[in-house]
């Protein structure tokens, strides 16, 4: 808890009225500390941790900048994936629900591009995009950067990790100079920094920071087994803890298929999340796991970067993550918003030393979860 109130942050009726409707009740430390500096029309950096409200911390902002009456592009939102996109342009438009004049939308790959130019004809003032379908529209003069005087990039951090570099460049030596350049991510690595200095103006760095990066509502435990052991662990697990939503992380696409059959056999209704799916196949995951048909997602790192649903209870990390970083992305696909959570990591005896790297960079307690017997299952 903090002691910051929405009445402080001087936004609009419009957006408080929404944010209550959406059961905010006070701004989270990001929130309170980063929209000051983005209504004034300063470049901001933001850094903090996943779960604590980033998406907010620009989407209050930008709605009250955008002029209703003016129809053209005037905020470009850039994410790293098709889910993000989604995701924040989701948020976005509940924030926007009070303001009926201010209209959104998401552009991303996978989707029919005839679709988003007929949206983007009836005059679009806030864009959500994936970088390479941005510049995709850019070229085919469909999105026009003339009036765009904000451009927000969500997860840098990812962005940079997933190549989009170049793309993000040239988007942005396409936006007058004169805009507002705001930067959000959960990591501040140094390829974010050089971009900073390229692109933004006396930028302010606005930080949240905890001794740990991960978040202390997340309970971390760690379970030693051999890979043949591993689908009967789990399935015990999730016996015994019966999460209402649990996402699984495995590092190949081909372990997350598999492992969804696997599961399937043994009727838990679980479905895979990874690139090779189109689409329309990955939308149609997400609403299925957003409203709990689906209940285990199993999904690799790219694909269920930045997911963002609030009931997931449970994390398993099946296969062990490549990258400390991985570590903290993953868990925190659980413990949202104030919500409790637990993650379990699978570990081989010769995977030991990767627990105590990620030991050391997160500074958080991860304790050893011994494998339930078949008699606490049955118990249940
Ligand atoms: P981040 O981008 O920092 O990882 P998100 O923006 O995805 O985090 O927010 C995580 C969750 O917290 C979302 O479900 C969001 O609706 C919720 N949230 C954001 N701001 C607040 C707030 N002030 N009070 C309560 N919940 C919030
Ligand atoms: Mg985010």
């Amino acid at each position: 808890m903090n002691n910051f109130t929405f009445e402080e942050l001087n936004l609009s009726e419009e957006i408080k009225k929404a944010i209550a409707d959406m059961g905010f009740e006070q701004p989270s430390p990001i929130q309170a500390k980063a929209i000051p500096y983005i209504l004034q029309g300063r470049d901001i950096i933001g850094q903090a941790q996943t779960g604590t409200g980033k998406t907010a911390a620009f989407g209050m902002p930008i709605l009250d900048i955008v002029n209703s009456q003016d129809k053209s592009l005037q905020v470009l939102v850039l994410c790293p994936t098709r889910e993000l996109a989604i995701q924040v342009a989701g948020e976005i438009r509940k924030l926007a629900k009070y303001k009926h004049d201010i209209k959104t939308l998401p552009v991303y790959g996978g989707q029919p591009i005839d679709r988003q130019i007929k949206a983007l004809k009836k005059g679009v003032q806030i864009v959500i995009g994936t970088p390479g379908r941005v510049i995709d529209h850019i070229n085919r003069k469909t999105l026009k950067m003339g009036n765009v005087k904000m451009v927000v990039l969500d997860e840098a951090d990812e962005m940079l990790d997933m190549g989009f570099r170049d793309d993000i460049e040239e988007i942005l030596q396409k936006v007058p100079e004169n805009r507002q350049t705001i930067f959000f991510s959960a990591t501040m690595p140094k390829a974010i920094l050089d971009l900073t200095k390229k692109y933004q103006k006396n930028p302010e760095i606005v930080k949240v920071v905890h001794r740990e990066l991960t978040v202390p509502n997340i309970e971390q435990f760690y379970i030693e087994t051999r890979e043949k052991n591993k689908l009967e662990v789990l399935t015990r697990l999730i016996d015994i803890y019966n999460p209402k939503l649990s996402v699984i992380f495995c590092n190949t696409k081909k372990k997350v298929d598999e492992l969804v059959g696997d599961l399937q056999a043994r009727g838990y209704f679980a479905d895979a999340l990874h690139g090779d799916l189109k689409q329309a196949q990955r939308d149609n995951v997400m609403s299925k796991f957003r409203n709990g048909t689906i209940e285990i997602l199993v999904a690799t790192d790219v694909a269920a970067r930045g997911i963002d649903v609030d009931d997931v209870e449970c994390v398993f990390n099946y296969d062990f993550p490549q990258d400390d970083e991985y570590y903290v992305h993953r868990i925190g696909r659980t413990g949202r918003a104030g919500r409790k959570g637990k993650a379990f990591s699978f570990v081989s005896g010769k995977e030991m030393y990767k627990l105590r790297d990620i030991k050391k960079y997160t500074k958080t307690k991860i304790n050893r979860h011994e494998i339930p017997s078949l008699s606490d299952v049955e118990e249940i």
